[in-house]
């Protein structure tokens, strides 16, 4: 099987996945989707209402400041690939329980060992913190580690990963906009050469 086959038949197992409690309550699981080919791949946290509703991920008002972060340095959504640490949505959106995390994320380790990226940008504080907790980096925040390469070994591949405060924070809170547009300025460059 191709890689896109591989990814297409992990997300019809996560389509159909009651392995947690959160399959009760979502309507579309969420897989993620993007370039199976991709070098780069973001990870967010879990589906909102909007990507409950569509089955697809960054869909929403987070999703549409994505795409403008991503057309700021001239990369489309078709270039990467794009998923989340859990695939279906918390009720009301709360916080992800650690239950839920171990039972999803051998989903994203498949994804991560399909795709074997260069590089790995985690979107928020959890996103970041699993990735970390995968690696021999010791995390201690996403304040202290946001907008820089962190280089590691995950799953057996060495990997550049680069944390991003999540799109969703300006929503909250704009002062973080032009932090969040100087990080994806500062992976633009770090893509660039290493790729
Ligand atoms: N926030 C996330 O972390 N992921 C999504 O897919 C949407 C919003
Ligand atoms: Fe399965 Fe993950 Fe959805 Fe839980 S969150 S039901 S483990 S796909």
């Amino acid at each position: 099987m191709s890689r896109k086959e591989l990814l297409t038949h992990l997300a019809s197992q996560v389509t159909v996945c009651t392995k947690c409690p959160l399959w009760k309550t979502r309507r579309t699981a969420v897989p993620g989707d993007g370039n199976a080919r991709s070098k780069i791949i973001f990870i967010g946290e879990a589906p909102g209402r909007s990507e409950d509703a569509q089955g697809r991920p960054f869909v929403g008002a987070a999703g549409k400041f994505l795409d403008e972060l991503l057309s700021e340095i001239g990369v489309s959504r078709e270039d990467i690939f794009i998923t989340n640490v859990v695939k279906c949505r918390p009720p009301r959106n709360r916080a992800l329980k650690s239950l839920e995390v171990q039972t999803c994320t051998p989903y994203l380790d498949k994804q991560m060992r399909m795709i074997r990226p260069k590089f790995i940008v985690t979107l928020g504080n959890h996103a970041t913190a699993y990735i970390f907790s995968k690696t021999e980096l010791p995390f201690s925040g996403i304040t202290l580690a946001h907008g820089k390469a962190h280089e590691a070994t995950i799953l057996g591949m060495k990997v550049t990963v680069f944390p991003m405060f999540h799109p969703a924070t300006v929503l909250y809170n704009p002062k973080y906009k032009t932090v969040l547009q100087q990080d994806f300025q500062s992976l633009k460059a770090d893509v660039e050469r290493a790729l």
